[in-house]
């Protein structure tokens, strides 16, 4: 059995993680939290996310709960993600962190902290764009220098970082496979007088409408021909799932920073 504590519990993602975590035989929802002062605080968390009453109680201090979890899952904002990752070292725990828009800095605090405990880190835990990320390195190893990169994503209008972190992804795979250095390739908007695209160019262009849950499309754009690879996701649940499986993963691991490529089996 592993003990789960969910950060940002009355958020988009961790509501659907609290919920859906009741549906898995080898999980137990020891702990829920979310930011100081948030309005549902010490209301019954399983209320909160639509399941009926569980006896867990919202707290708004991560360190209420952390001595009664194994996994701490943190989908919540980049400075709280920090902070909790600086707990969970502290108290020798591990760590789902789903969180996206990470700058080099707070990825090497991270890479740093993760030396002494085991955290899974992915801005996508869906099974499907994981298995797309191994699919776009081959399709680039094969197509070569020949074909335009861009990559298109649309995401809800509530979404803070742009692109998204799974765009990001899908760029570094793609320019790792073309051995490019994305911080030179990459254009994230073009407008204006600006001449011929480049031929080593990735381009990637954020929309952001409705409710849109998340899409994903790679372009290669040949002459003649062109492929484009879409992922579609309908539902958080999908990430939720995700999130969950990881935290059964990691529990027990030695200290690391892994994925969800890691998690799934595909390296
Ligand atoms: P949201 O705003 O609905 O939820 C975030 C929650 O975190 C809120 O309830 C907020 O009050 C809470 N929070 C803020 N500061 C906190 C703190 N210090 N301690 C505890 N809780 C705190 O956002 P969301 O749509 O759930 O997305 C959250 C993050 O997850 C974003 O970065 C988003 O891009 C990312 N995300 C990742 C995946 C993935 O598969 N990795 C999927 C979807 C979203």
């Amino acid at each position: 059995m592993v003990r789960i504590g969910v950060a940002g519990a009355a958020g988009r993602m961790g509501s659907r993680i609290t919920a859906l975590s009741k549906e898995y035989e080898d999980i137990q929802l020891a702990g829920a939290f979310d930011r100081k002062g948030h309005k549902d605080t010490g209301r019954d968390i399983g209320t909160i996310v639509g399941i009926g009453e569980c006896g867990i109680q919202l707290s708004d201090s991560p360190e209420s709960i952390i001595d009664n979890i194994d996994v701490l899952i943190s989908f919540t904002t980049i400075e709280a993600s920090l902070d909790h990752a600086r707990l969970v070292s502290s108290k020798g725990k591990a760590l789902v962190l789903g969180t996206t828009g990470f700058g080099k800095e707070h990825i090497q605090e991270i890479t740093a902290l993760t030396k002494k405990f085991p955290c899974v880190m992915a801005s996508n835990m869906s099974m499907g764009v994981n298995l797309l990320l191994k699919v776009l390195q081959d399709i680039a190893r094969v197509l070569g220098d020949g074909y335009d990169i861009e990559i298109i994503e649309s995401h809800h209008r509530l979404k803070k970082d742009s692109p998204s972190g799974t765009a990001l992804k899908m760029a570094q795979v793609i320019a790792d496979a073309l051995n490019r250095n994305l911080d030179e390739v990459a254009v994230y908007a073009r407008k204006g007088l600006i001449g011929e695209r480049k031929p080593k160019e990735i381009g990637i262009q954020a929309i952001r409408a409705g409710d849109i849950v998340g899409e994903h499309t790679v372009m290669f754009g040949g002459l003649g021909e062109r492929i484009e690879v879409t992922h579609k996701v309908s539902s958080r649940d999908t990430f939720a799932r995700g999130a969950l499986r990881a935290a059964l993963w990691v529990h027990g691991k030695s200290a690391g920073l892994y994925d969800m490529q890691d998690v799934l089996g595909l390296k």
